[in-house]
């Protein structure tokens, strides 16, 4: 038995081909064909397919600036209207709040300038289709949460590009949106509080953490492989940033199932309070994933899904990372096989 996943075929529209890591060009991970993986083991399980509705801009722009998101809507048709010698929106010079006191910078006039305002890597391109793709995504999101909130227990959204690393105002980590926080925001305005994000992709969900810092109406944890053994977000997603509502769990990098499950257990009971949860579904920590060295297994995934299922609040599942093409699709049934499981055995 496995949940109802929604779908929309735009999220195969953003095809970022590379990223720029340490300056140099490398072939994109981040690819079309992970959500066409996950489509293809879901339906080969028996999950039913829902179309993706599309939503107004309501909840997105709960969650982020607006500048952002027109910027978002308008930068590749603005980039390839300068004719650029690359081929996708990359960022060469950034606008940090140091760099201008804090006052707000001003508008560049250089279409070449403007990523620096929103970007905070130079591995997120943005390119055709990107925008198309990472709206399309929110939508997904927040047609899993109609779900949810019309009776659903739990609901998958088989989305992408992933958004967990996003800000409020600042996109990168692959993402763009940051859609199980627009999941998260949508929740808490059709239901009642406090909402839940438990995210175990293998990476900090630092855009989520920063968005909600603070704010007693939602509750974030996030078990992730530990930044300070050098992995991405690098700067953030240490203890330290924990407080009554926001609890990083960073585990040594070759942890395996015991500590990681240990973890996402801590993470189950830190946000059992909530009334809804949403997890941010990464499956980048996997063993056989190039992005992350924390080695879970697929049963392990299960036993997570179990753990966060048994929790027994309505729950809208929104895909992150997860970049092993052959493993990826069955990871996230494992997932939601345990989830179910979790579940009807509380
Ligand atoms: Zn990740």
């Amino acid at each position: 038995m496995l949940p109802p996943f929604v779908w929309s075929d735009d999220c195969l529209l953003h095809e970022p081909e590379a990223e720029v890591w340490v300056g140099v060009r490398t072939p994109a991970t981040e690819l079309p064909t992970r959500a066409v993986a996950i489509r293809g083991s879901l339906v080969a399980a028996g999950a039913g397919e829902v179309a993706a509705v599309a939503h107004d801009d309501s909840a997105l722009l709960a969650v982020h600036d607006p500048a952002l998101v027109e910027f978002l809507r308008a930068a590749w048709d603005e980039w390839s209207a300068a004719s650029l010698p690359s081929d996708r929106v990359v960022p060469y010079v950034f606008a940090r709040s140091e760099l201008t006191g804090g006052r707000v910078p001003a508008a560049p006039a250089a279409v070449w300038a403007r990523p620096g305002l929103f970007a905070y890597d130079t591995m997120t391109l943005i390119g055709p289709g990107t925008w198309s793709a990472a709206r399309a995504a929110v939508d997904v999101a927040l047609t899993a949460v109609d779900l949810v909130v019309g009776g659903e227990p739990l609901a998958y959204a088989c989305c992408r590009p992933p958004g967990h690393h996003v800000t409020r105002s600042l996109y990168g980590g692959s993402c763009y949106l940051n859609n199980s926080a627009v999941a998260a925001a949508a929740l808490l305005a059709r239901s009642e509080g406090p909402i839940a994000i438990v995210d175990i992709d293998a990476h900090h969900g630092n855009g989520t953490q920063e968005l909600f810092l603070g704010r007693d109406d939602v509750r974030t944890a996030s078990v992730h492989v530990d930044p300070g053994a050098g992995w991405f977000p690098h700067f953030l997603g240490f203890p330290a940033e924990n407080d009554d509502a926001n609890l990083n769990l960073p585990l040594a990098p070759g942890s395996r199932d015991i500590a990681w499950l240990a973890a996402v257990q801590r993470a189950a009971e830190f946000v059992a309070p909530a009334r809804a949860l949403v997890v941010a579904l990464g499956v980048d920590a996997a063993a056989g994933d190039p992005e992350s060295p924390l080695e879970v297994t697929a049963a392990g995934y299960r036993e997570a899904g179990r753990i966060l299922g048994a929790l027994g609040l309505p729950t809208v599942v929104v895909q992150e990372g997860g970049y092993d093409l052959a493993t990826i699709g069955p990871l996230v049934v494992e997932t939601l096989a345990g989830l179910e499981e979790g579940r009807t055995r509380r």
